[in-house]
C-alpha cells in the first residue's frame, strides 16, 4: 500500500488560521504570566511554579508555531548550499542512535549546490531524519539518497520504521497533527511550508510495518 502525496495548498490556508489563533492566545497568556510572577513574589504558594512552568510551555509551543507557520522568509537570504556537506554534518548529530540504526548515504553528482535559505532547509532536513530515526523501534536502517536530475536536486530519506497508514497520511503537514505521545506535530509543517516556499515537491511513499520514505525536489536555480 504505497501513497503519493503534495498538499502545500491545503497547509497554507491552515497555516494562516493557526498563525492568527496562536497570536490571539500567546498574548493572553504572556500577560497571565506576567501576573503570575507578580503573585509569587507577594503571596508565594508552591503551585504557582506549577502555573508558571505550564503557562512556558504553553507560550513555547505558540512561539514554534509562529515561527513554524510564518517563517522569516525575507530576513535569511538565500545562498548557495553545498546539500552534500551539510547532509553528512546534519546526520552526525544523530551519533547516540548509530548503535541501533544503520545509516547509509547515497550521494551521487558531489559537486551540485542549490540556491536556498540555508537554515530554513537544514531545519527541514534535520525534521525528516528526526522523524525516522524515531520512526525506527529497536534496530533498523536509514538511508539518505542526494542526487540530481533534469536541472533539479533530489533528496530522499528512508527508514525501515513503524510506517503511516493510509488514513493518516493526508494528515502529514498539519499543524498539531502527532502520533506521539511527546510529539508537537509542528516539525512536518515546517518542511512542507520550506519545501513548498523553495519551490520544491515532498512525496511520501510509506508502507505500515515496513517503512517510509520522504522524496524531497529542489529546483537548482530558485
Ligand atoms: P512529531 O514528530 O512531533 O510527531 P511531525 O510533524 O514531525 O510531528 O510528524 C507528524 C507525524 O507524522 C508523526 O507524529 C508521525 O505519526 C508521522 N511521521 C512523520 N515522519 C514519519 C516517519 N518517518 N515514519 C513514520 N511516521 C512518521
Ligand atoms: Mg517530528
Amino acid at each position: 500500500a504505497e501513497k503519493k502525496l503534495y498538499h502545500a495548498e491545503k497547509l497554507s490556508a491552515i497555516g494562516e488560521i493557526s498563525t492568527g489563533v496562536a497570536h490571539e492566545i500567546k498574548n493572553p497568556l504572556t500577560a497571565v504570566k506576567g501576573f503570575v510572577q507578580l503573585l509569587k513574589t507577594e503571596h508565594y504558594h508552591p503551585y504557582l511554579d506549577i502555573v508558571s512552568k505550564e503557562l512556558d510551555n504553553a507560550i513555547a509551543t505558540l512561539t514554534n508555531l509562529l515561527q513554524v507557520a510564518k517563517p522569516d522568509l525575507e530576513n535569511e537570504p538565500s545562498v548557495s548550499i553545498h546539500l552534500t556537506t551539510e547532509l553528512e554534518a546534519l546526520l552526525s548529530l544523530f551519533q547516540d542512535q548509530f548503535y541501533r540504526v544503520k545509516v547509509e548515504t547515497r550521494f551521487y553528482h558531489e559537486e551540485q549546490s542549490i540556491i536556498g535559505k540555508k537554515n530554513l532547509l537544514l531545519k527541514a532536513f534535520f525534521n525528516l531524519v528526526k522523524n525516522a530515526f524515531e520512526a525506527i523501534e529497536g534496530d533498523g536502517q536509514l538511508l539518505v539518497e542526494h542526487f540530481y536530475k533534469e536541472n533539479a536536486v533530489y533528496v530522499k530519506i528512508s527508514d525501515t520504521g513503524v510506517g503511516i497508514s493510509q488514513d493518516k497520511i493526508k494528515n502529514l503537514g498539519t499543524p498539531f497533527f502527532s502520533t506521539k505521545a511527546e510529539g508537537t506535530g509542528m516539525g512536518l509543517t515546517q518542511v512542507y511550508n520550506t519545501i513548498h516556499n523553495h519551490n520544491g515537491t515532498i512525496e511520501v511513499l510509506s508502507e505500515v510495518g515496513k517503512g517510509t520514505t520522504f522524496a524531497i525536489q529542489l529546483p537548482c536555480g530558485n
